[in-house]
């Protein structure tokens, strides 16, 4: 529930946390599988998906996002499950609106709803007819979102400009805001060639409400990306939300990164997906992030894969906001070795250097 429109609230000077990162997070949990990556948690948990979708709420998101990451009509007929795409896309919208009403009246303020649509990854610049077949993905996506009481549309890891276009397009012709973000391989550009920037530009020209990039790059290596897209669009509201993962100049996205404190056999060769918890970053190196993107003007700040509760709430903490789940934030004055308070054993708390 809403006192607000999304857009006029965009007018505000005060940034949006959007928590993202439902994949790995629902992943962490062990109901979703690493790999096909599909959100079948909607159907198959959705006391679950309805769970993280609180708890992220309850740290600090203005928007409860629907987790249709990867629910379109390709992954489900790759999976051999196209009949349940529909009620798929409709169940994971009703936990979200629901998450969001519930929420809304428990917190005392305003929560949007947000629809999700992603990469397709059967779009190809030489093959006209993907173009068509993409579009026909999205239309129904959004088609479904809007009729279960979407307040915007979430468009996110494009990785192909065209394809960020056409999800522009059909979020604009079903009358709904959108957020576009691109996502920016170790390339540093989209995959037809277009640099973040430009695509950014292009699509707030188009009509994109808020324009920026997600994932694939961690909390530091996307700042340079935030930056060129915000130099790009200037006042046009910008949004930043990278994958938590400790990404360096050699490898700056996820998808490759080394660890070289690892002692195990990796069935995959990589880390990614599924042996990345030693390269997450702690909860104040996300938090620098939102503070970075604050600074910078970002209207929609938020984190991606590997993004959890506790690295929404030190985020929206760290940008001001009061969070349900902040009074179970860190307070180590009552720690037995560590503490500060005039009640803890000399014998504790002398020892803790040593421990
Ligand atoms: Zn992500």
């Amino acid at each position: 529930m809403t006192t607000t429109s999304f857009l006029d609230r965009l007018t505000e000077d005060e940034p949006l946390v959007l928590a993202g990162g439902f994949l790995f997070e629902v992943e962490r949990r062990g109901y979703l599988t690493a790999g096909e990556f599909v959100p079948k948690v909607a159907l198959e948990h959705p006391e679950v998906l309805e769970q993280v979708t609180r708890d992220f709420v309850r740290a600090g998101s203005d928007i409860a996002l629907a987790f249709t990451y990867n629910g379109h009509r390709e992954k489900m007929r790759i999976i051999g499950e196209e009949h349940l795409l529909e009620p798929l896309n409709r169940e994971a919208m009703k936990i979200a609106k629901k998450v969001a009403e519930e929420e809304s009246k428990a917190l005392g303020r305003d929560v949007w709803v947000a629809g999700n649509i992603s990469n397709s990854n059967i779009y190809d610049p030489e093959d006209p007819a993907t173009a068509d077949q993409v579009r026909q993905m999205y239309r129904e996506m959004v088609g479904w979102a809007k009729e279960e009481g979407a307040d915007l549309i979430l468009a996110e890891t494009m990785y192909f400009y065209e394809e960020a276009k056409i999800a522009l397009e059909e979020i604009k012709a079903a009358g709904l805001p959108a957020i576009i973000n691109v996502a920016v391989f170790a390339t540093g550009e989209l995959r037809d060639g277009v640099s973040p920037a430009e695509a950014a530009k292009k699509l707030a020209d188009a009509g994109a409400d808020v324009v920026g990039t997600n994932c694939f790059q961690g909390p530091n290596t996307i700042r340079p990306i935030l930056q060129s897209i915000k130099d790009a669009v200037g006042d046009h509201p910008v949004c930043g939300m990278p994958g938590t993962f400790r990404t360096t100049d050699e490898h700056t996205t996820f998808f490759n990164l080394p660890d070289e404190g690892n002692t195990a056999t990796l069935p995959h060769e990589r880390t990614f997906p599924d042996a990345l918890e030693a390269q997450n970053s702690n909860r104040y190196e996300t938090a620098e992030f939102g503070e970075f993107a604050h600074k910078l003007g970002a209207k929609v700040i938020g984190l991606c894969c590997g993004g959890s509760v506790i690295h929404h709430r030190e985020l929206s903490e760290r940008l001001g906001k009061k969070t349900y789940l902040g009074k179970y934030s860190p307070d180590m004055s009552k720690h037995f070795m560590y503490g500060n308070d005039s009640s803890l054993p000399e014998v504790a708390t002398s020892f803790g250097s040593q421990a």
